[in-house]
């Protein structure tokens, strides 16, 4: 390097050409243009490598998202463009047909993935661990649903949607069959139990009524009160002969057993997570099992990410034939009208606040950065209305986007899918809270307290699929005695609210996972420790075995040299 240090003078270009430049000074001054319109072009090339790559990044990592944005936002638009021209029922079912195929995929990955996810999920955990997971998870599931419903309650009694003279009328043709909330109850517990795997794959335990008609004899004496009448005297005559037989004739309405079409989700929950503990309890015997399920979830982990590229189409033609669908919008007024906007206004507190503050309060962690990198989830429950169809999809954003263990996941995710619904508890007592304003019936805290439990239980016994709350719904109202058929006041709106909900549910179970794994974060470090320790001792076994050959190879040729 033996060029001159440019002089402060050097560095301010004189152009004067009068007083042309020494040869070195203009050598240098090139040089020093040359050097500095590189570093210009590095500087902007580096710039627009760090902005392209970034914008790469977010739109490669965000894909999915911005896909399924723009699915929902382009439904919105078409289905509303296509309202105009009046299409026949039987195109409508043609124009949504994109978006039944992906119900029907999304159907078709729910029981292997509920069954291999929790089979390998329980037995991967050690049984104090799973037990200890499986509490909290209850414990959770229990507290939010509760608090749901006094959400609901309150909303519904603040902005009371029901009072005033009943503007809409009872409108016919809603075929919810009645069951009594004991029956409700009693098939909840017998469908935990399913006698027949197989059979419940695809079908449920359901109630149903029969009347029968009872005949018995009854012995009257017809003329009894002439009897009473006699005199004392007189009641030395013999009663039996004016004594005579009638057959008197009940009607009875008995529970029967019978079914209804739908996976018995409960039942198959309960068989693999006690099928999975034996596993786990198993060791080195069900290991193949283990490896087995563990495979199958696997395998159906990488169906849902092909089946996730065809998501924004399918819930692009879910949501636009639902839009081209309903009924005039300007209709829903009045009663309806705020009814639905009790329940958005208490699905919105609950989704929006109470939610992320719980898991904020047991985290400590941003919720909302969590929520984001549910997104894809949310709005897939939101096109298709069914938290099971949407397992897979959550199942792929949590272990994903937000890196929970894979073993929370496996365990929380499908039993939150199958029993934990905030967003129908708290619907459920709105509505109820709602006919019954509606029907002028000033309700006691009792029957508070009766919605309360019954909307929990109701929201337990509620499938994932779309508008199951509408079917347990009858168990709130049996149970403080409002009439049933006035659940189809609510019909109209429903189908609405059911994936506001539906997305409220997958929310919760979303979160109730990150808060799981929070808590139970000491049994995976120690589990994640036995495994590594396991691991280490396997390897060394090798060795100890390579120094017990040793031992015995001294010890023949110490013998054999003697
Ligand atoms: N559709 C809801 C779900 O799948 C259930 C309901 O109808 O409330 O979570």
């Amino acid at each position: 390097m033996s060029e001159k240090p440019p002089t402060s003078a050097s560095l301010f270009l004189n152009e004067d050409t009068d007083k042309p430049p020494l040869p070195e000074r203009g050598d240098l001054r090139r040089r020093l243009r040359r050097a500095m319109e590189k570093r210009a072009s590095n500087m902007k090339d580096r710039m627009n490598c760090i902005s392209r790559s970034s914008v790469k990044g977010f739109l490669r990592r965000n894909l999915f998202v911005l896909f399924t944005v723009a699915a929902v936002v382009l439904g919105v638009i078409l289905g509303f463009s296509l309202r105009h021209h009046n299409l026949s029922l039987r195109s409508i079912k043609y124009f949504s047909f994109p978006g039944e195929l992906l119900m029907r995929m999304l159907k078709m990955l729910v029981l292997p993935l509920i069954v291999s996810s929790l089979i390998t999920g329980i037995s991967s955990l050690d049984s104090k661990a799973s037990g200890k997971m499986g509490i909290r998870a209850v414990v959770y599931y229990m507290v939010t649903t509760l608090i749901a419903v006094f959400i609901g309650i309150v909303i519904v009694m603040i902005i009371q949607p029901g009072k005033g003279s009943r503007d809409s009328p009872v409108a016919n043709g809603g075929n919810i069959e009645s069951i009594q909330a004991t029956d409700a109850f009693l098939d909840l517990i017998r469908n935990m139990f399913p006698p027949n795997l197989v059979e419940a794959c695809f079908k449920q335990y359901k109630t149903m009524y029969k009347k029968i008609v009872h005949t018995r004899i009854v012995t009257v004496a017809p003329n009894l009160t002439d009897s009473l009448n006699v005199t004392a005297s007189n009641l030395n005559i013999n009663l039996s002969r004016v004594v005579h037989t009638i057959q008197e004739t009940m009607e009875e309405t008995v529970p029967v057993s019978g079914s209804s079409a739908g996976v018995n989700a409960l039942g198959l929950v309960v068989f693999s997570m006690c099928f999975g503990l034996v596993i786990g309890n198993m060791k080195q015997q069900g290991q193949p099992l283990k490896d087995f399920f563990d495979c199958l979830n696997e395998a159906i982990m990488r169906l849902v990410a092909i089946i996730i590229w065809y998501a924004p189409v399918g819930i692009l033609f879910l949501i636009a034939g639902k839009i081209v669908e309903m009924k005039d919008v300007a209709q829903v007024g009045g009663q309806l009208g705020m009814y639905t906007v009790s329940v958005i206004v208490g699905l919105l507190i609950h989704g929006l606040f109470v939610l992320p503050l719980l898991y904020f309060l047991v985290t400590r962690k941003n919720p909302y950065s969590f929520i984001g990198g549910l997104l894809q989830a949310l709005i897939t429950a939101l096109g298709t209305s069914s938290s099971s169809a949407t397992l897979p999809i959550t199942f792929r954003c949590l272990e994903e986007n937000n890196h929970v263990d894979k073993r929370v996941t496996r365990f929380v995710l499908p039993v939150g899918a199958t029993i934990n619904m905030d967003g129908t508890a708290l619907y459920e007592a709105v509505a109820a809270i709602f006919i019954a304003q509606v029907n002028d019936m000033d309700l006691n805290f009792g029957q508070i307290l009766t919605i309360s439990i019954t909307a929990t239980a109701a929201s337990i016994g509620a499938a994932g699929i779309p508008q199951a709350g509408l079917v347990t719904m009858v168990i709130v109202l049996t149970s403080v005695g409002l009439p049933t058929e006035d659940i189809t006041l609510i019909i109209a709106v429903d189908w609405f609210l059911d994936r506001l909900r539906t997305t409220t549910n997958v929310l919760g179970d979303s979160l109730g996972a990150g808060i799981v794994e929070h808590l139970s974060r000491t049994e995976l470090q120690n589990q994640d420790e036995e495994v590594h320790n396991s691991v280490i001792e396997e390897n060394e076994k090798p060795y100890q075995l390579i120094c017990q050959e040793n031992d015995l190879l001294n010890h023949v040729n110490s013998e054999t040299t003697m």
